[in-house]
């Protein structure tokens, strides 16, 4: 016979730990809040991302309470480009719940133009200050680009926006991932006006990095 408490005792035992500690006791790090800088956004990603790596995540705003909270008006303090791969969902990789990031995803994290205009009503109208663009390794939609094998459908539509970061990396499909994440972040600050402007005005930081598949860890990407 198991003698190991079940793990819904558990569960129940940690929710009465967190009652008793008050209705903090699951928030976040620190609060999300309009004041926020750039930067201190910036650093609550990078800080969410370390917990995570270090299989420690406090997996904020993930309960009834916050759904009800953030369900009249989100005020979400990151935007984000991903890719669409089922190995890196962005909330869990950065550690953040509910109304926390405005996240659009496509195949090869590439800067559409609707997925654009979504990244501008997510830094223009919601005022999140920080635009993150993150590849990862070993993408698919990178590696195919980079073999430039025939596709079918409308799959090959995508090789349009990867094609100079595929071009400058020679075949590396890691390089190629990388100067993806570089040429978006220099696509979305120079071919959105609205963004330009953001990040001129000081109210919007873009950055970017490479998700690692094997480890969690993000890595910073200068551009
Ligand atoms: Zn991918």
């Amino acid at each position: 016979m198991c003698t190991e408490p079940h793990p819904s005792h558990a569960i129940v035992t940690r929710r009465r730990q967190l009652a008793a500690a008050g209705p903090d006791a699951r928030a976040a790090p620190r609060p999300v809040s309009a004041d926020l800088s750039p930067r201190e956004a910036l650093d609550l990603l990078y800080a969410g991302n370390r917990r995570f790596a270090a299989g420690e995540p406090v997996a904020p705003h993930r309960d009834f309470e916050r759904l009800k909270a953030v369900a009249p008006a989100q005020r979400p303090f990151a935007v984000f480009l991903g890719c669409a791969d089922s190995r890196v969902p962005i909330e869990i990789v950065f550690d953040q719940g509910f109304g926390d990031l405005f996240v659009t995803r496509v195949a090869g994290n590439v800067s559409t133009p609707e997925i654009t205009g979504s990244l501008e009503f997510g830094a223009e109208v919601l005022g999140a200050k920080v635009l993150y663009v993150l590849g990862h390794t070993a993408c698919g939609a990178v590696t195919a680009a980079v073999k430039a094998d025939p596709v079918p459908g409308q799959i090959s539509s995508l090789f349009y926006h990867l094609r100079p970061a595929v071009r400058a990396a020679r075949g590396d499909v890691g390089a190629a991932v990388r100067e993806n994440v570089r040429n978006q972040m220099d696509a979305l600050r120079e071919a959105s006006p609205v963004i330009g402007r953001l990040v001129r005005e000081g109210r919007l930081l873009v950055a970017g990095g490479v998700y690692d598949l094997g480890t969690g860890r993000v890595e910073p990407v200068d551009g």
